[in-house]
């Protein structure tokens, strides 16, 4: 499928490894007349932008800090102004953690259409990759996704950390690396077990994925240790033991 001119796509990339965008995604990818990517979008993917499309990297502009969410907005409603296929390429999925929506709501107020094509999100992958069955039989039958952003702000960005300890079922951590000591606290304080397993992992499904094994009580030190750095998901429940086979990778 050719990418529509005058047309913005929201693509998932997939969690890292680019052999992991979707069939769709990708033929997007290969079509568009401009690229704008997140900055951990891998190099391997951009290789397959055509020759004379433009690319754009939404993190960075030369000489200027981070594009801030509504410069990247005017960004794509321009590009597809001037009449080109726009594929805004994005880590995961792009409604997880991703601000695609408001990038949706953007482009629909200027009249532009908006394809979106699904990606899979570090939130599954990065528990798969692992060796974590986010729901296991007998042993958990749902699971909770929240972001550890600002978990260590008084409001926790609106996360109640009581109420996801409280919840039965698996928790998994997103953007929560720098604040793994006040997640944990919180989830004991919550009334988790510090016993309760948990595995963190880093650069899932990329060259050099790290998988630290270790419980609520033990996991802030076992990541400190081995220099944990982002990205990372963490994966806390009895799921996180359920393969016993995540030590130190
Ligand atoms: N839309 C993305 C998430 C964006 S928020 C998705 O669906 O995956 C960014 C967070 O995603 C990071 O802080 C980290 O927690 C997680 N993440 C993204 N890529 C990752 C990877 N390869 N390995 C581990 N975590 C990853």
């Amino acid at each position: 499928m050719k990418a529509q001119a005058g047309t913005i796509y929201l693509v998932g990339a997939g969690p890292g490894d680019p052999k992991l965008i979707t069939v769709h995604g990708r033929e997007v990818l290969e079509s568009a007349d401009a690229v704008v990517h997140d900055r951990l979008i891998s190099r391997d993917l951009l290789k397959l932008v055509r020759a004379g499309a433009r690319i754009e990297d939404a993190g960075k502009t030369p000489g200027r800090a981070s594009r801030s969410q509504e410069d990247i907005n005017d960004l794509l409603i321009e590009l597809a102004r001037e009449g080109l296929s726009v594929c805004r390429l994005k880590g995961g999925d792009p409604f997880v953690f991703g601000r695609g929506g408001e990038e949706v709501l953007a482009a629909r107020a200027a009249g532009i259409p908006v394809v979106v094509v699904p990606g899979i999100s570090s939130a599954l992958a990065g528990p798969t990759a692992a060796n974590v069955p986010v729901t296991h039989r007998g042993v958990e039958s749902s699971f909770t996704v929240v972001t550890g952003h600002d978990a260590q702000s008084a409001a926790g960005a609106g996360v109640d950390w009581e109420r996801i300890a409280g919840t039965p079922g698996s928790i998994v951590v997103l953007m929560g690396v720098g604040n793994l000591g006040a997640i944990t606290g919180k989830l004991i304080d919550g009334g988790r077990s510090p016993d309760e397993p948990v595995r963190v992992v880093e650069r899932a499904t990329l060259p050099g994925q790290r998988v630290i094994s270790g419980t609520l009580a033990t996991i802030e030190e076992l990541a400190r240790e081995a220099g944990l750095k982002a990205p990372a998901v963490i994966v806390v429940g009895p799921v996180a033991g359920v393969l016993n086979d995540g030590e130190i990778t």
